[in-house]
């Protein structure tokens, strides 16, 4: 499902037959209901044909699989010996964590300040003005919903976090549906405003 090599999610395409994209092309994210272990996550993309199709992802394979935690074996071309490239990308995901440095980041408006976040955190994206990306994340200290502009590597690579952000100068309504709609609108109005993000900078 994840392929760990290209970054990318692979999908079934109706027109395709087959297909991967990037994080950055997933266009919303639900969670399933009852499905604790694993959660799973219906997926929306913006295909490659033009399209939008839907998936199912595992929690696994949002949070982790980025991070090379499922990447499976590899030959180790100094010794000839075969490894285990999950594991050693996974601990050096983990120890970058542990310097505090954060995988993702989002610029919780409601609180005034970055906070770290996880993909399954993400619940609407959509290409925003001179491609940037416009990304809805539940923050997961506040659980209130914050709209940032960012780069598509912000999204696509780990660690990769964007020193300023353009943050949605207001919270989205409480109707979940109407955001939907709300959301791509207001990626192109003038509503945003630049924020540092000091996740991972030292001081
Ligand atoms: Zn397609
Ligand atoms: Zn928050």
């Amino acid at each position: 499902m994840y392929d760990a090599l290209r970054g990318r999610y692979r999908f079934a395409c109706p027109t395709q037959g087959r297909t991967s994209v990037a994080l950055s092309a997933f266009r919303r994210l639900d969670r399933l209901p009852g499905s604790s272990h694993p959660a799973a996550y219906r997926v929306t993309f913006a295909c490659p044909c033009g399209g939008e199709h839907a998936g199912l992802v595992s929690h696994d394979e949002l949070d982790w699989a980025p991070l090379g935690l499922s990447a499976g074996t590899f030959v180790n071309l100094m010794t000839s010996r075969v490894g285990d490239a999950g594991a050693e990308l996974g601990d050096l995901a983990a120890s970058r964590i542990q310097a505090g440095e954060w995988p993702w980041s989002l610029f919780c408006f409601p609180e005034g300040r970055p906070r770290p976040v996880f993909p399954s955190a993400f619940w609407l994206l959509a290409g925003g003005p001179r491609g940037s990306v416009g990304l809805a994340v539940r923050c997961p200290s506040c659980a209130r919903v914050s709209v940032n502009l960012v780069s598509a590597p912000h999204v696509d690579v780990p660690f990769h976090n964007d020193r300023e952000v353009g943050v949605l100068e207001f919270v989205l309504g409480a109707d979940l549906e109407a955001i939907v709609d709300e959301f791509r609108t207001e990626l192109y109005s003038s509503g945003f405003d630049a924020r540092r993000m000091s996740i991972g900078e030292t001081g």
